[in-house]
This record gives C-alpha cells, sequence and structure tokens, in this order.
C-alpha cells in the first residue's frame, strides 16, 4: 500500500468509527463499505446496499405540512422536523424504492410529486391501485421476493400495533435485502414486536436490523410502533445483529425520543449498542 492509500484507508476508517457509535471497527483496507444507511428523516433511509442505491418510505414534505395525526397525544402539524437537505439531493442517485405501506408519513404528497412517475418501486400488493391511480406505471408488488440488481428482496409482514388498532392499520410490510458476500438487511418497517418480526429473524438471520421505534401511539389503544421493551426483544432474538433505530423525533405521535430509547434500552439490560442515527447520519456497516 503506497502512502496516499494509507492515509486515505485510515480516514476512512477513522470516519466508520466516528460514524457508526462504537460498533465494531470497519476494515482498514475497506475504503468504500458496500453498506451505508443514511437516515434521512423518520423511517426515510438511504441505503446503499451491493450495487444499488435505495430509498425507503420517502416522505418529503416540508415541516408543518399536514396535520396532527388524528386522535394521537403532543398534537402539532407534521412533519415536526424539516430534511436535512432538500428533497431533490434525497432523490439524487436513488435508483430504486421500497414502500413498506403508504400512511401519510411513509409516503406523503410531496413524494407523489416529487418521486418521478417512472421510477421503479417496490410495494406490498395491496397498495397496487393506490400506486396505479397515482401513475406510478413501474411500481412492482413483491408477494414473496423479487430480484433487483443483484439483491435479493424479501417482503416480511408486521403488525401495526396491537389487537384492533392493529387490524384496523394493517396491512404493513417490512423487507430483507441479501446478496452474496454483504451483511443481510432488514428492514422491520412499521410494526411492533410480534411473531411476524420473530419470523423474519429466524428465517432470515439478518446482520444489520431497522427497526421504527418512537412509541407511535394514539390516545388509546397502545403502541403501533416499537417502544423500547419492543427494542429490546429485537436485540434479545438477534443479539448478533447491529439494530438500528429511526422513525423518532419527526411526527406528532411518536413520543419516545433518542435519548428516552438509548436510557432505556440501558435500564433494560440490553447489550448490544443500538444505533441511533440522527436525521442526515450515515452509517457505515461493511
Ligand atoms: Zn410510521
Amino acid at each position: 500500500m503506497d502512502r496516499r492509500s494509507f492515509l486515505h484507508s485510515t480516514a476512512t476508517a477513522g470516519l466508520g468509527l466516528a460514524l457508526t457509535h462504537g460498533s465494531r471497527a470497519l476494515d482498514a483496507a475497506q475504503a468504500e463499505p458496500a453498506v451505508r444507511v443514511r437516515l434521512i428523516r423518520h423511517a426515510t433511509c438511504v441505503i446503499h446496499y451491493g450495487a444499488t442505491t435505495l430509498l425507503v418510505d420517502p416522505m418529503l414534505g416540508d415541516p408543518g405540512v399536514m396535520p396532527p395525526i388524528a386522535r394521537s397525544p403532543n398534537p402539532r402539524p407534521n412533519p415536526l422536523v424539516p430534511l436535512p437537505e432538500p428533497a431533490a439531493r434525497v432523490l439524487d442517485g436513488v435508483e430504486a424504492f421500497l414502500v413498506t405501506h403508504t400512511h401519510s408519513d411513509h409516503w406523503d404528497a410531496a413524494a407523489t410529486k416529487l418521486v418521478p412517475k417512472d421510477a421503479a418501486l417496490l410495494i406490498q400488493p395491496p397498495d397496487a391501485v393506490k400506486f396505479t391511480d397515482w401513475a406510478y406505471a413501474a411500481a412492482q408488488p413483491v408477494a414473496d421476493a423479487v430480484s433487483w440488481k443483484g439483491v435479493t428482496i424479501s417482503r416480511t409482514g408486521g403488525q401495526h400495533g396491537r389487537g384492533a388498532v392493529a387490524e384496523r392499520l394493517a396491512p404493513v410490510s417490512g423487507f430483507v435485502l441479501r446478496t452474496s458476500g454483504q451483511p443481510t438487511l432488514y428492514i422491520a418497517g412499521d410494526t411492533v414486536w410480534c411473531p411476524e418480526v420473530a419470523a423474519a429473524i429466524e428465517s432470515h438471520t439478518p446482520d444489520i436490523i431497522i427497526v421504527n421505534a418512537g412509541a407511535a401511539q394514539f390516545l388509546e389503544g397502545g403502541v403501533i410502533t416499537m417502544d423500547v421493551d419492543d427494542v429490546a426483544q429485537v436485540c434479545r432474538a438477534a443479539p448478533k445483529a447491529r439494530v438500528i433505530a429511526v422513525h423518532m423525533e419527526a411526527i406528532n405521535h411518536c413520543v419516545l425520543t433518542r435519548s428516552a430509547l438509548r436510557a432505556g434500552l440501558e435500564q433494560a439490560g440490553v447489550k448490544t449498542p443500538v444505533l441511533i442515527p440522527a436525521d442526515g447520519e450515515e452509517l457505515r456497516l461493511g
């Protein structure tokens, strides 16, 4: 290795350490990790995986353009915070979109306006009619699994709450990304800890898991996305996985903050370091 490339890889490794909040150090020789997850805001993430760049659940609107979620605590117009950069820049370089479901905090009016109509969208089958209505000609329902640019993308289930509220908010999906030689990545979507999440972990054995925390809730009916206990259950079910928690501090009914999640996991004795990125932060995951 010549001096210049050594300096470059050292700098990259240092950056990786800084951005991964104590997860295992990157191999110094690995200049550009193939898996990078950048939280944009809420559930919206840009994922560089294998040879492709995917965007999960585009919610692209400006702060305050949507009303508070009906019958929810802390009623304030949504989103609560801006995108970390202009939407056009967020979309730059994205090759396909994964849409876990179409609640307005996962696919908003701005997405319908800004995501190109010929974009490759991977969606859950029950949402196909909506995307046809919105003129997305290349929206592809994922019944079980599809292949995209060398990545196998499998759809997983979930429960958006418990009991009657979950039935009302169904259906929701998650996705698993797998390709040879790369860590398997599971995007759980809007779900609490439930048999579907346990089954996804058991059958796909993901190395990286993105969970939607925030303990979103209405005035009654319990949480509809993961709270501290749910995230702790994921960590216990996948003790070797790197768990990334998103879906916090951007929509009014998400009452669990990043710092409360961090403190709660520590109190619960969870050993796995959960990565909790800030809006705009990129995690380099090798
Ligand atoms: Zn959500």
